[in-house]
C-alpha cells in the first residue's frame, strides 16, 4: 500500500470529493483549503490573512502555507499515511515539502494528477455546492442532494463558496497554469507521477485510484 500521497490537478477537478473518499483507506487528510476555510470561520488571524488572498483566488503567501502544513504533518495520525490535496501549489512549496517530509522520515510515495479539461471544470465549479458543516461536495446538476440545499448525510445547509465565482476562478486557473502544472515536471522527474482521467464518476474514480495505492 502506497501511503504518502500528493493528490494534483486544476481547482475542480475532483480532488477534495476524492481525498474524502481515501479517508476510508485510513489516510491522513490533510487540505490547505479545508485549513485556511476552517481558520476564516474560526476568525483566527491566520483566517483574517488567508481570507484576503482567498476570496481573489490568488495564492496564500508560501512561508504561510508552508508553516501550517509542517505542523500537521508531524501529527500522529499522518504515520499511517497522508494524502496531501492542494498543497504544494509552487515549487517552494514543493522543494519545502520535500526537506519536511525527509526530516520527519515520511517520505512522499507517489504523486496522483487528475487530469480534466478547463470547460468541464468550470462547469464543475460553476455548479458546485458545499455542505457548511461536514463539507461534503455536490453539485446542482450531477450530484443533487436529495432535499434541496440540505446535506445528505448531516443534514447542515449547502453553500457556495465564494471563490466558485467567474472572476476568482479565472485567477485560480492562472495560478494553477502558472505555478502548479511546472510542478508534475518536478514529480515526474522524480519518478514518481501517475495520471488519472477524471471525466468519469467520482466511484469509478475512487475504484480506479485506490486499486493503483493498493498495488
Ligand atoms: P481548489 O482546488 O478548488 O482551488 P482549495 O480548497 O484547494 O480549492 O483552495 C482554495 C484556496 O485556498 C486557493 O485558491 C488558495 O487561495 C488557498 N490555498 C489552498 N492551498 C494553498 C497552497 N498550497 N498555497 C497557497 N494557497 C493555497
Ligand atoms: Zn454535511
Amino acid at each position: 500500500m502506497k501511503r504518502n500521497i500528493i493528490l494534483m490537478g486544476p481547482p475542480g477537478a475532483g480532488k477534495g470529493t476524492l481525498a474524502k473518499k481515501l479517508m476510508s483507506l485510513g489516510f491522513a487528510h490533510i487540505s490547505t483549503g479545508d485549513m485556511f476555510r476552517k481558520a476564516i470561520k474560526a476568525g483566527t488571524a491566520l483566517g483574517q490573512l488567508a481570507e484576503q488572498f482567498i476570496k481573489r483566488g490568488d495564492l496564500v503567501p508560501d512561508d504561510v502555507t508552508i508553516g501550517i502544513v509542517k505542523e500537521r504533518l508531524s501529527q500522529d495520525d499522518c504515520a499511517q499515511g497522508f494524502l496531501l490535496d492542494g498543497f504544494p501549489r509552487t515549487l517552494v512549496q514543493a522543494e519545502a515539502l520535500e526537506e519536511l517530509t525527509k526530516e520527519i522520515n515520511r517520505p512522499i510515495e507517489t504523486v496522483v494528477n487528475l487530469d480534466c479539461n478547463e470547460k468541464e471544470l468550470v462547469r464543475r465549479i460553476a455548479g458546485r455546492r458545499i455542505c457548511k458543516v461536514c463539507g461534503a461536495p455536490y453539485h446542482i446538476e450531477t450530484l443533487k442532494p436529495k432535499i434541496d440545499g440540505i446535506c445528505d448525510l448531516c443534514s447542515g445547509l449547502l453553500y457556495q463558496r465564494n471563490d466558485d465565482n467567474e472572476e476568482a476562478l479565472k485567477v485560480r486557473l492562472d495560478h494553477y497554469n502558472h505555478q502548479t502544472k511546472p510542478l508534475l515536471d518536478f514529480y515526474q522527474a522524480r519518478g514518481l507521477l501517475h495520471h488519472f482521467n477524471s471525466l468519469v464518476s467520482s466511484e469509478a474514480l475512487f475504484d480506479e485510484i485506490a486499486q493503483f495505492l493498493k498495488s
